[in-house]
């Protein structure tokens, strides 16, 4: 395992974003925390919801006072492969999982528990990953509370991961899933938290006139003199990268102008990202209106979703969906599939559109609504921006999950 480089960060600045309760909301819980060491465990430093989730929650709670540390476990590309297909089975639908997949997790996951020789006296393991070290994690600090905290959309899990992976759920102490649908049965208590973004992140926070047009720049031959539909997701079949084209294809029948940006990059552990990215873009490839756009810095994607018309999130299955938020606190509205975390982000008919996961002409309808109403557009903007700020920024996040530490700990 190994820890990854983060910057130092400072509470103090999310005063500008959030009111003032909240922030002496999270200063008395660090105070109940003091003397507390958190261990936070996943299995990538880049790349994906819960890696941007932890580049913010960790050091701000350095910030707090509060001993905390992130550790990323180390794995081959054949243990990817198996994470990867847990991850598509608890989404619904992977391959038969055999008995040499269940090998390499194990053995992958105790080779990692067995570096593992910290002190701690509470421990978060993000999503099914790192599970498999739970009995090295027991045995060296058998007073700390271990959280599962699962990122993934587990509306219709497939019974035979979900059996494995209960072999090390059933273990846990607390359970924190990002919605109330996903619950699914163990013993040990459940709470839910909402994901959230990091308002002041390059990704999110307002960029000076220069850095907008610098960046607009170097996103060319992306023009935004004309419509343009954005996407941003992982390379990931479940975001339905297709489904979008399609939906783009039928907005750009109202809209011949219309531009599709799909933004996407590879989480350090998905192997699959790289061979869609290649599928996806061979679609495009006839279509000079279809940019495909590969790993590009924060910076630009936060001007990307700023200045889109439209933002669309055509997934098939998301556990929350982080890039919804992220597009609506820039006043962009966004259409998105009615599937996992999406609903909860998008007010539908005032901050978007909810669709049909299936439905991608649907998709495109509602794009083609919005482009084609300026005014629409602006007033869901609006309203995005200020139900994002009441829910889905980073220190209600962090608030609710220094609730659950505290409640474990008591
Ligand atoms: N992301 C990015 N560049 C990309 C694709 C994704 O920076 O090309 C970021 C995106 O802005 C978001 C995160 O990766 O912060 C994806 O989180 P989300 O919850 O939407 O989906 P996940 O990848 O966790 O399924």
């Amino acid at each position: 395992m190994h820890a990854p480089s983060l910057s130092d960060r400072s509470i103090e600045a999310y005063a500008s974003v959030t009111g003032r309760k909240r922030l002496e909301r999270l200063r008395s819980l660090a105070d109940a925390l003091a003397d507390v060491r958190i261990l936070h465990v996943n299995s990538t430093a880049t790349g994906g919801g819960v890696a941007e989730l932890l580049r913010s929650i960790v050091p701000l709670c350095t910030d707090l006072g509060i001993d905390t540390d992130w550790l990323v476990m180390d794995g081959d590309d054949e243990f990817f492969e198996v994470t990867k297909a847990m991850h598509n089975g608890l989404q619904g639908s992977g391959p038969s999982l055999t008995e040499g997949m269940k090998a390499t997790y194990r053995a992958v996951t105790e080779r990692n528990a067995r570096e593992f020789d910290g002190e701690y006296d509470f421990v978060v393991i993000h999503d099914p990953q790192p599970l498999g070290m739970i009995d090295r994690l027991e045995e060296t600090m058998p007073d700390a509370p271990i959280t599962w905290r699962c990122h993934v959309d587990l509306t219709d899990p497939s019974d035979e991961y979900l059996a494995f992976v209960s072999e090390y759920t059933s273990r846990i102490d607390h359970a924190v899933f990002s919605r109330s649908a996903y619950e699914i049965e163990i013993d040990a208590p459940t709470t839910i938290v909402y994901p959230s973004i990091d308002p002041l992140t390059e990704k999110n926070r307002s960029l000076d006139e220069g850095t907008m047009a610098n960046e607009r720049d170097r996103l060319y031959p992306l023009s935004f003199d004309a419509p343009v539909v954005t996407q941003v997701s992982r390379f990931d079949p479940w975001k339905d990268q297709f489904g979008t084209l399609e939906a783009y294809r039928r907005a750009r029948e109202r809209v011949p102008d219309l531009q599709l940006a799909l933004a996407g990059g590879m989480a350090g552990d998905d192997p699959e990202g790289e061979k869609l990215y290649e599928r996806v873009a061979g679609e495009a490839v006839d279509d000079p209106n279809v940019h495909v756009l590969a790993d590009l810095p924060d910076a630009r994607v936060n001007v990307l979703q700023r200045l889109s018309d439209v933002v669309v999130q055509k997934s098939l299955r998301e556990g929350f969906g982080l890039v919804v938020s992220e597009a609506l606190w820039k006043r962009t509205p966004v259409v998105g599939s009615n599937v996992g975390g999406i609903p909860l982000q998008i007010e539908d008919g005032k901050t978007g559109y909810l669709v049909d996961p299936e439905d991608a002409s649907g998709a495109g309808d509602r794009v083609a609504d919005l482009l084609e109403d300026d005014r629409r557009r602006t007033e869901f903007g609006e309203h995005a921006r200020e139900h994002v700020r009441e829910r889905f920024l980073l220190p209600r996040q962090l608030v609710d999950l220094l609730e659950v530490a505290v409640d474990a700990l008591d």
